[in-house]
């Protein structure tokens, strides 16, 4: 009966209005979780095929709505993004994330790094903040990589925006760069020369049917070897079986995230089962 019930609510399309609603409650509630420090971050580990070991993390936030209970940031990024409330929680995420990996370093001995997402928004806009972040770091002793931030191929297509000057400015604050979600987008890799990137994140779309799927495979394979001729490391993600990764790891590629080594955790447990004892 249960089942039931959740099927016959999917039919169901909130009417224009309700969902105008809907956007406003939480686009109200998005300004007071922001002064109210509603968010956190949790972290998934990226590991480094070869060694096996945990080289990387990607920062994830999180959204405990005190009525609601956790709300997906897919559900709530755009939101944010159209409201122009990416900016400041944006910054809030850099900001944890920086601190974070510097009290890791010092209380580890690692030189673990962190990503950031980064909407596209938040990377036109970013005006002086930029250099907020750059001093931030330098603060933080972090100007040696051991930030990336993770970008998508929309961005890359606006042509407009100066993009490729603005990348030049990220590394020279020792800032690195991930393509996030590759694949899904419509650029080459071809194109992708234009731009300093340090890393390409093979989408899970790929990574899912590897097993089964001879042309996925193919395609996979072409990804990486010709990503790392032009000087990228390729990151699969998604990646959830142990056949999945024996294949990439074939295949040459660098680094692997996803379910099967873990699913994003909070500090804590980040702390005691990849850090502690442990360090990279
Ligand atoms: P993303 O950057 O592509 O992040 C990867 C998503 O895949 C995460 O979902 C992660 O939990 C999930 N994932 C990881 N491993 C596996 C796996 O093995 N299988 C499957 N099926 N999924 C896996 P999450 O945390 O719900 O985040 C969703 C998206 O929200 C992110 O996609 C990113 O686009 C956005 N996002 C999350 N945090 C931030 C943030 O701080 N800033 C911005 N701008 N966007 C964020
Ligand atoms: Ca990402
Ligand atoms: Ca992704
Ligand atoms: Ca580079």
């Amino acid at each position: 009966a249960k089942e039931q019930g959740r099927n016959r609510f999917n039919y169901f399309t909130p009417s224009m209005q309700e969902q105008a609603k809907y956007r406003m409650r939480l686009i109200q509630d998005l300004r007071i979780a922001i002064e109210h420090q509603q968010f956190n971050l949790v972290y998934q580990p990226i590991v480094h095929l070869q060694s096996g070991k945990v080289h990387k993390a990607e920062a994830l936030l999180r959204w405990h709505h005190p009525e609601r209970g956790y709300i997906s940031p897919t559900e709530f990024i755009p939101v944010a993004e159209d409201t122009g409330l990416i900016m400041e929680i944006g910054s809030w995420v850099f900001e944890h994330a920086a601190r974070q990996c510097r009290d890791w370093h010092h209380e580890f001995g690692t030189t673990i790094q962190l990503s950031v997402n980064k909407s596209p928004v938040q990377f036109r806009d970013e005006g002086e903040n930029f250099e907020r972040w750059v001093a931030l770091l330098e603060e933080l002793e972090l100007t040696h990589g051991g930030i990336c931030i993770e970008i998508t191929e929309g961005l890359l297509l606006d042509a407009s925006s100066g993009v490729a000057e603005k990348l030049l400015t990220y590394r020279d604050a020792g800032i690195q760069v991930s393509l996030d979600d590759f694949g899904t987008g419509y650029s080459s890799l071809a194109y992708l020369k234009k731009f300093d990137i340090d890393y390409l994140k093979i989408d899970q779309s790929f990574t899912r049917n590897l097993e089964n799927d001879a042309s996925d495979r193919t395609l996979c394979e072409a990804i990486i070897v010709m990503a790392q001729k032009l000087g990228m490391k390729v990151i699969a993600e998604g990646v959830e079986t142990a056949k999945q990764q024996e294949i990439l790891k074939a295949m040459g590629c660098d680094y692997a995230q996803g379910y099967l080594y873990s699913a994003p955790v909070s500090r804590e447990e980040f702390e005691t089962r990849f850090l502690k004892g442990d360090p990279n």
